[in-house]
């Protein structure tokens, strides 16, 4: 026989309930590499969407992951801009989440491109903390990372003259959910996807527990080998029926509640480059500019404020954008199923657990969990092993992207609200976010603190911890062996590399037309101007050079996926991805 327990044994069928981004994503990315290459013994892939229920129609930001992983699916990223209304996303600007000294909101941004080469043989942060920045670049991504002045001049990461995926900048997107969706939907479909829009109102287990079929309202008993749950905070399979327990993390986390609204662009032309996310008194609100819209909610906690407060709170910081929204109320379940995968039901996306969407992680997760699931797909035995592994693996992913948020509200210093001084001081720390405070307070981030890490490695600790100023009046014994010089040096280098990688790129707005073939607006060559950050005392040299590699390498960039695809240029992207490589967008 050779493999595993024989070929009799196999998945022939996969029954995916939920038709939001989850349940698409899981489709097209299993229609994909279960059944591309595998022509003579495909597997039969099932979508069951209820026509009832909304989706959520919510989760319109990704992370620098997105692009790989829709290149790896076979995607035309110029189709995808055009049906998803979709805009280039660089970082996140994080406004007013600590004060300065005059009780006045800072801001810093958390970016996807940057520097991480040694100096002087320790992690650079630790020049930072001694020798500060530059005028201008109070911040250590100022000093490390492009992101902030690409942001900032409001250009997009490629060259008019670079095709899909390539660019000269990491970058994630915004893009329009339920045109997302529709889209996936349609690629699906095309590639064989079967499609049944019912609603699920029964199920039925065998014997062991497991799920036997679903009786469907109209199209009546439809059996179930394996079946992925995404049916949303609902978990209709993995929770009301298999009864796997929740996770509650609301004793980490405070927000429970959302309200949601799309407002329009005052001038489409200055659109940003990143997602806004600024505090208010009992939360954050995530501003996403889409190419057509803005996406903007508040993320709040309803032991501070009722629905009604909070409304007049997010629709008094909208102003008059805001004067005719009608922001539509979200509760959210913030923690995660004890068990993703149990008997033949795996949950995937909101059914198997959300962490607040201040990161914009959550379709980072359902790439990451249909990736675990193709990884460690099983046989009709359903080795226990497999899920095992499964559970161990998403419970690590959620738990450190549940420890990375929880970093932004612990080392919040703001006194004017009872909402944040709770989020500083009340709140219950995971023994894993203890320990690395500790840790910080005599050594600074690097990569090996994060086992297996998943998205959030140094860089973003970092980020977060010396932008909140968690760091101050700390002396690190090993500041001790680093100099002056270097740090000037490394500076000045930087400088010129900001330069040389922000060269040449457009402004934001006009790359997207590029991109949509509405180009016939005058396209400027170069959209960068360095007036408007750090200002001329910065003035760039002519031409560029090639940062100074060290030779240790501290890990990758910022939020990088850890394997990325050479940039590669076609004229019909979709069709020749179909003969890339399928090892897809990052190994797990
Ligand atoms: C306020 C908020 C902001 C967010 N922001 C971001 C963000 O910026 N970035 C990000 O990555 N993520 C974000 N998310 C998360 C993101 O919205 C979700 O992860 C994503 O949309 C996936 O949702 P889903 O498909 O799991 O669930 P849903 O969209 O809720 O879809 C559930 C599906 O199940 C179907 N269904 C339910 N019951 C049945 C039944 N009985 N029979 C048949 N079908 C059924 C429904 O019809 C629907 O199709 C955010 C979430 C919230 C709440």
């Amino acid at each position: 026989m050779g493999w595993g327990t024989g070929m009799d044994n196999q998945i022939n069928e996969v029954t995916i309930v939920g038709g939001g981004t989850a349940g698409w994503l899981t489709a097209a990315f299993l229609v994909r590499f279960m059944n591309l290459r595998n022509k003579q013994n495909p597997v039969i892939i099932t979508l069951i969407e209820s026509p009832n229920v909304p989706t959520i129609g919510v989760g319109e930001a990704t992370v620098p992951t997105m692009p790989g992983l829709l290149r790896s699916l076979g995607i035309s990223e110029k189709e995808f801009f055009i049906r998803c209304n979709a805009s280039f996303k660089l970082g996140v600007r994080f406004s007013n989440w600590n004060h300065d000294r005059q009780g006045r909101g800072t801001s810093f941004i958390h970016p996807f491109d940057g520097i991480s080469t040694q100096l002087g043989g320790q992690n650079p942060a630790y020049h930072f903390h001694k020798f500060g920045g530059p005028p201008g670049r109070d911040n250590i991504d100022d000093c490390l990372a492009v992101s902030g002045a690409a942001i900032a001049a409001k250009v997009g990461p490629k060259l008019l003259t670079h095709g899909d995926y390539e660019s000269q900048l990491n970058y994630a997107y915004h893009l329009d959910a339920g045109k997302f969706a529709e889209f996936l939907r349609e690629i699906s479909i095309g590639r064989g996807v079967n499609h049944v829009l019912d609603d699920v109102e029964e199920i039925e287990q065998d014997e062991r527990g497991y799920i036997s079929a679903l009786k469907l309202q109209r199209q009546g008993r439809h059996p179930v080998e394996l079946v992925i749950d995404c049916t949303g905070f609902k978990g209709v399979i993995i929770n009301q029926v298999l009864g796997v327990p929740f996770r509650d993390y609301s004793k980490y986390l405070l927000n429970n509640r959302a309200m949601a609204v799309q407002i329009p662009h005052r001038d489409v032309s200055k659109i940003e480059p990143c997602t806004n996310s600024t505090a208010l008194g009992a939360g954050w609100v995530w501003r996403v500019p889409l190419y057509n819209r803005i996406g903007t909610g508040y993320v709040f906690s309803s032991n501070f404020r009722s629905d009604d407060e909070a409304r007049d709170e997010f629709l008094a910081h909208l102003g008059d954008d805001g004067k005719k929204a009608e922001p539509r109320v979200i509760p959210v379940r913030i923690g995660r199923m004890e068990r993703a995968w149990e008997k033949n039901c795996i949950a995937i996306g909101l059914s198997a657990g959300f962490i607040e969407p201040l990161e914009s992680t959550a379709i980072y997760m359902i790439e990451n969990f249909v990736k675990l699931l193709l990884i460690n797909f099983p046989d009709k035995s359903f080795p226990p092993i497999l899920s095992q592994r499964f559970n161990e693996k998403t419970e690590k992913m959620m738990q450190s992207i549940r420890d990375f948020i929880i970093l932004h509200y612990c080392t919040n210093n703001r006194e004017d609200s009872e909402y944040w001084r709770v989020a500083r001081e009340e709140m219950e720390l995971p023994e894993s976010v203890e320990n690395l405070l500790e840790e910080y307070r005599h050594t600074l981030p690097v990569n090996t603190d994060f086992d297996g890490v998943y998205l959030f490695n140094y860089f973003s600790y970092n980020t977060i911890l010396f932008s909140k100023g968690y760091l101050g009046g700390i002396r690190y014994p090993a500041e001790r062996f680093i100099v002056r010089e270097d740090w000037d040096q490394r500076i000045a280098d930087f400088l010129k590399y900001e330069q040389k990688k922000l060269a040449g790129l457009p402004n934001h707005y006009q790359l997207l037309r590029k991109i949509r073939g509405e180009d016939d607006a005058q396209v400027p060559q170069s959209g960068i101007s360095f007036g408007g950050f750090g200002g001329p005392a910065f003035g760039a040299p002519p031409g560029g050079i090639q940062m100074p590699q060290a030779t240790v390498q501290l890990g990758g960039g910022p939020m990088k996926p850890s394997i990325r695809f050479a940039a590669k240029k076609s004229e019909e992207p979709a069709k020749k991805a179909e003969q890339d490589d399928l090892s897809g967008s990052h190994i797990l």
